[in-house]
């Protein structure tokens, strides 16, 4: 963290609670299911796995929560991001889509972000082992919301046709950060143009499909730069936007520049509804999946 920039009270982290919470926390560890909110300790996970109802309360929506398919280990290395990397990660693991989905359709989640870690290594950079996994949960639990956090399959578009068409029911995919910033922030394999033509392709290749995305704040950027990235997402037809501030994870990552206050991140959210954005999440702590079952019914169910 640079030194200047003193890390403010809102992000302090709440213990999780909660009657749904404690239920699936107890199924989990039969299951030997990894989240990603588990493992990177999510400070949203008493409200996800609630499905909402504030600081870690009991609600009565949707309960949310993600896995990471495909190992942890990841082909990329962008500055803002703790996962481990390695040029030739561990083959995927060939039983991980039926098993993956048997564990998450017997654990009592209403909706499921899939996501995984960037496999350049492979063909098809892992969109056929995700739709897999989709088409496997889908015929175990029909009624299962499943949302896919993907990478950029190095703009394949082929990847990304074949994902959409697995049965999913939001694609997303991160822009992470505004344009200028981006060869600072993310690995050089990834790229703003290259990020809005898979989000772009994932709406138009199938009627229907919801799109999604997420930009980080505290990275030096200007309001103007994150107006224009949010109109270039709209322009291409995204339908939800999470906006969070950027915390270094270690020493060795990118410093943060600004802790934006709540406030700030409240006018990021009505900036976003008034410009089209079907909903905005936003927030200091707002990670990509966060509430994002109990908000996709609320805004598109009900
Ligand atoms: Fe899990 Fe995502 Fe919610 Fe965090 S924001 S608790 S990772 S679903
Ligand atoms: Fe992390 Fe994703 Fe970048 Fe890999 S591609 S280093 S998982 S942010």
């Amino acid at each position: 963290r640079d030194p200047s920039v003193k890390k403010p009270e809102w992000l302090r982290q709440r213990a999780p609670q909660g009657e749904k919470f404690a239920r699936l926390q107890d199924s989990l560890s039969r299951l030997k299911l990894n989240t990603v909110c588990v493992e990177a300790q999510c400070p949203n996970i008493g409200e996800c796995w609630n499905g909402g109802g504030g600081a870690g309360g009991e609600g009565d929506g949707i309960a949310t929560a993600t896995i990471m398919l495909l190992g942890d280990t990841c082909t990329r290395g962008c500055r803002f991001c703790a996962v481990k990397t390695s040029r030739n990660p561990a083959p995927p693991d060939t039983m991980e889509p039926e098993n993956t989905a048997a564990a998450i359709a017997s654990w009592g989640v209403d909706y499921v972000v899939l996501t995984s870690v960037d496999r350049d290594d492979l063909p098809d950079g892992g969109s056929g082992h995700f739709a897999q996994t989709v088409k496997a949960l889908k015929t175990l639990k029909p009624k299962i919301l499943v949302e896919c956090l993907t990478s950029d399959f190095q703009g394949d578009l082929a990847a990304v046709y074949k994902l959409v068409h697995s049965g999913l029911d939001v694609f997303a995919h991160n822009i992470e950060t505004v344009k200028r910033l981006q060869r600072i922030v993310r690995d050089p394999r990834a790229g703003y143009e290259q990020s809005l033509s898979v989000l772009k392709y994932a709406k138009h290749c199938k009627e229907g499909m919801v799109t999604k995305s997420s930009i980080m704040l505290g990275l030096g950027e200007s309001d103007d730069e994150v107006k224009e990235t949010m109109a270039d997402l709209r322009a291409i037809g995204v339908d939800i936007l999470t906006l969070g501030q950027y915390l270094q994870p270690t020493p060795l990552h990118l410093t943060v520049k600004e802790y934006v206050t709540p406030e700030k991140f409240s006018f990021w959210r009505d900036y976003g509804e008034s410009i089209g954005f079907s909903y905005v999440a936003s927030g200091p702590l707002v990670r990509s999946s966060y509430r994002a079952g109990e908000l996709f019914v609320k805004n598109y169910l009900s």
